[in-house]
């Protein structure tokens, strides 16, 4: 069961230090652009995997290794903090 980017606010707080889930992520695959707080979440041992709602692409995975948050944003075209777009 998937949930949404509201319910690892706490953990993109950490990785990002500042609140992320209202800024502005958008698709590397499709394009599109959506809150983080939209998309849509898997969390899954080792990693969290942070999947575009409109095409489903990978935007994020965020690995815990050895204790250090590991971001890999390859899936993301941009992704804007100040959620204006
Ligand atoms: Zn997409």
């Amino acid at each position: 069961m998937p949930l949404d980017g509201n319910a690892i606010g706490g953990l993109l707080h950490e990785v990002f230090g500042t609140e992320m889930t209202d800024a502005v992520a958008t698709c590397g695959t499709c394009g599109a652009s959506g809150r983080v707080a939209e998309t849509v979440v898997y969390l899954r041992v080792p990693g969290t995997v942070v999947r575009c709602r409109s095409c489903s692409a990978m935007l994020m995975v965020i690995s815990q290794i050895r204790g250090t948050s590991c971001v890999d944003l390859r899936g993301l075209a941009a992704l804007d903090p100040r959620g204006d777009g």
